[in-house]
């Protein structure tokens, strides 16, 4: 029996790749517009950075995580994440000591041991970026801006931002107090998930699917009601800071980060058709993570965007992907000599930046007309014993089907010319 892929995993086949590349450079392309730089961490690292980067109390390290000893008895967890190994590399790279902000970007995959369906896999991939060194709220629009910017281009246009402020230490301190003290006689009748959430991550349950829970707390009271006047300063500067930008939002106050290191600015870019996987994009402020982390003490902002959800929703909106071109020219080529020529000549186009093909399988001339016209050929280039004895090559252009004799020595030229 032969071996399957692993469930939750998919492959690209090369009929899909360019999508890939497409949103890459593009993504790529507008992070550096931006004056983002692009950071690559390793695909593993220590368990204990997601432990401490991503917390205890989360469902990625509670049940998602792909961990494993290796073989020197390391503990070793595949990333789930982006932000955690980049604020990690942040700290030991000492890159708090460059001018700041410091702006990075990321793409990456990661692993989460989930339940598979449309939209979530378990092993997929991420687009990033951090921000670090500034808790200016123009650097939250700045970072919405990215993704924003990025959807745009992309044409796909039924997305809604909603932000929220998920406050400080200061005032969630309070805040859990007020928002515990209505939990407390629903508590028996919200999902164990929830019940555990009560001591360690309040705020957690706002944000639970469950019907039961969400019909018991329809009237809690929400962080945003409650923040502090720094935090409602900082919120109505990303809100000016959108509406310059031109950049339509909702506030929805149901967004949360129960972890002490999420601060004030969380956002969701949400599109209405890929039902309950219809988080797009998901970000917001950590000024706590880095101290968290060990490193000095220093405000952060950033997203993450799942690729294979991005690619879902161009699907969904009819949005196609330009496809590549075809191959600039193939070789046909029939006869020994002939077909000596065509390695030299093929080989001579390809160093000149050229992209071509010739047969590889001992095709008769009219199946290798067919092959060139699948790999959608803009020429080809046909030599036989006739043309070498006067030392020309036919080309044929294949959209207009003209022929025409050039000059073997002239071909490589003549061609580049052609195809400028
Ligand atoms: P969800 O609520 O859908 O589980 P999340 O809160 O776990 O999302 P984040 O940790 O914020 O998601 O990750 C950022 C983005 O990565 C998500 O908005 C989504 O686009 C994508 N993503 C998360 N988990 C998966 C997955 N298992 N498969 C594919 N994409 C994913
Ligand atoms: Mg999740």
């Amino acid at each position: 029996m032969s071996i399957q892929a692993p469930r939750g995993t998919r492959d690209v086949l090369p009929s899909e790749t360019y999508k890939w590349n497409y949103v890459e450079s593009l993504f790529r392309e507008i992070c550096e517009k931006f004056g983002y730089k692009e950071i690559r961490t390793p695909i593993f690292e220590h368990t204990e950075l997601f432990h401490r980067g991503v917390g205890e109390t989360t469902d990625i390290v509670q049940k998602e995580m792909y961990s494993f000893k290796d073989n020197g008895g390391r503990e070793i967890t595949l990333k789930p994440e982006g932000t955690a190994p980049v604020v990690r590399s942040f700290i030991e790279n000492k890159l708090y000591a460059e001018p700041q902000p410091m702006k990075l970007f990321y793409i990456t995959p990661c692993f989460r041991y989930e339940r598979p369906q449309a939209g979530r896999l378990r092993a997929f991939h991420q687009f990033g970026v951090e921000a670090f060194g500034t808790s200016n709220p123009s650097v939250d629009a700045e970072v919405i801006g990215i993704a924003m910017a990025f959807y745009k281009k992309l044409a796909i246009t039924n997305l809604e931002l909603r932000i929220n402020s998920v406050g400080c230490p200061d005032c969630r301190k309070k805040y859990n107090k007020t928002l515990k003290e209505y939990l407390r006689s629903k508590l028996d009748k919200l999902c164990k998930t929830c019940q555990d959430r009560f001591d360690r991550n309040p705020m957690r349950i706002i944000d639970c699917k469950t019907d039961t829970c969400k019909e018991e707390i329809k009237d809690v009271p929400y962080m945003l009601d409650h923040i502090c006047e720094d935090c409602r300063i900082d919120f109505e500067e990303l809100k000016e800071n959108l509406t310059l930008m031109e950049i339509p939002y909702t506030v929805d106050p149901t967004i949360v980060r129960g972890l002490d290191y999420y601060t004030k600015t969380a956002f969701e870019i949400v599109s209405k058709e890929i039902g309950a996987q219809g988080t797009v994009c998901g970000g917001g402020r950590y000024d706590g993570l880095i101290g968290c982390l060990g490193g000095p003490s220093t405000p952060g902002v950033g997203f993450g965007m799942g690729i294979e959800r991005l690619l879902l929703t161009l699907q969904n909106n009819q949005i196609e992907i330009p496809r590549p071109r075809g191959l600039d020219i193939f070789i046909a080529a029939i006869g020994e000599n002939p077909s000596k020529e065509a390695v030299k000549l093929l080989h001579k186009l390809r160093l000149e930046g050229v992209s071509a093909d010739k047969d590889h399988m001992n095709r008769s001339l009219k199946a290798q007309f067919k092959y060139a016209d699948k790999q959608q050929a803009a020429y080809t280039i046909v030599i036989g014993d006739h043309e070498l004895e006067k030392d020309i090559v036919r080309l044929k252009n294949m959209d207009t089907g003209d022929q025409e004799e050039i000059k073997l020595s002239n071909i490589v030229q003549e061609l580049k010319n052609r195809l400028k």
